[in-house]
């Protein structure tokens, strides 16, 4: 069997592009060969990572859609398939992170974690699987993170949300196994993008992470382009149900 990272002929939709990780995971797929779908709630700023991206040399599309709402999910997914044909590649990298410790947690951010992290990835896969399976295959990536294993104070709404994307990815693959979809889950360590800013910033926050980090450093978003490359691709073929830690080995040390 050959061995292929190529995804020409592929269509992926990765949610919240725009910047961050998903935007690094979008050129990613987009140099593989994949047409590239960029999703998030701010056209403009979507307009403006697609540019970035085809001036690269690569092919994309947009999809302006709340991840939470289920209806605009089901939607935006009908219309993807009508201009395109069934998605082959679903990166579920959408999120967003509340801090306050527990005791003092509004419900309503918890809701949201929720709703962002853990029910909207199951929302898109279910509304992109009816096009996988009519056609026999299919690919679901999980952005899942270090907080899938461990915990860290402030941040309980979330740590329960990105375990939930582990177990999310090992049910999904488990029921969709004979059917030649395949999922798995990427889990980031501390990465370098807008959603960390005030860790970066806390000076004692940033040592913290270099000297707990056995590579003593941050990530960069460009580091989780290669394995949503290969785990989208072929050269996967026999993989599902996984967590990837891309961490710099923070989770393998104490
Ligand atoms: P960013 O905050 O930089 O980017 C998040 C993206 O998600 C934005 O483009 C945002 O776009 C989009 N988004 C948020 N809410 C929604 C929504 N309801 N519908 C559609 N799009 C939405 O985060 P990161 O790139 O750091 O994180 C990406 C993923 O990686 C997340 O799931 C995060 O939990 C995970 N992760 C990140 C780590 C890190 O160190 N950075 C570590 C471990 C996991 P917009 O607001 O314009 O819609």
């Amino acid at each position: 069997m050959p061995l292929s990272l190529d995804l020409s002929g592929r269509v992926a939709l990765v949610t919240g592009a725009a910047r961050g990780l998903g935007f690094a995971i979008a050129r990613g797929l987009a140099r593989a060969g994949a047409l590239t779908v960029l999703n998030g709630r701010d056209a403009k700023a979507l307009a403006a990572a697609r540019t970035s991206i085809e001036g690269d040399g690569g092919r994309t599309d947009a999809a302006v859609f709340d991840v939470a709402d289920r209806d605009a999910v089901q939607a935006a997914i009908a219309d993807l398939e009508a201009r395109h044909g069934a998605i082959d590649v679903v990166v579920n990298n959408a999120g967003i992170q509340r801090r306050h410790p527990v005791t003092e947690f509004p419900l309503e951010d918890w809701d949201a974690i929720i709703a962002t992290n853990l029910t909207a990835p199951f929302l898109v896969a279910q509304a992109a699987l009816p096009g996988m399976k009519a056609r026999g295959r299919g690919v679901i990536i999980n952005i899942a993170s270090l907080m899938s294993e461990f915990g860290r104070p402030t941040i309980v709404p979330y740590t329960a949300a990105k375990g939930g994307v582990r177990q999310l990815t090992r049910g999904l693959a488990t029921e969709l196994g004979p059917t030649g979809i395949r999922v798995n889950a990427i889990a980031p360590g501390y990465i370098l993008t807008e959603m960390n800013r005030a860790l970066i910033d806390n000076k004692e926050f940033d040592t913290w992470v270099r000297g707990r980090t056995p590579m003593r450093r941050w990530g960069d978003p460009d580091e989780l382009a290669g394995i949503a490359v290969f785990l989208a691709s072929d050269a996967a073929s026999y993989i599902t149900g996984q967590t990837i830690f891309v961490d710099g080995g923070m989770s393998v040390c104490v």
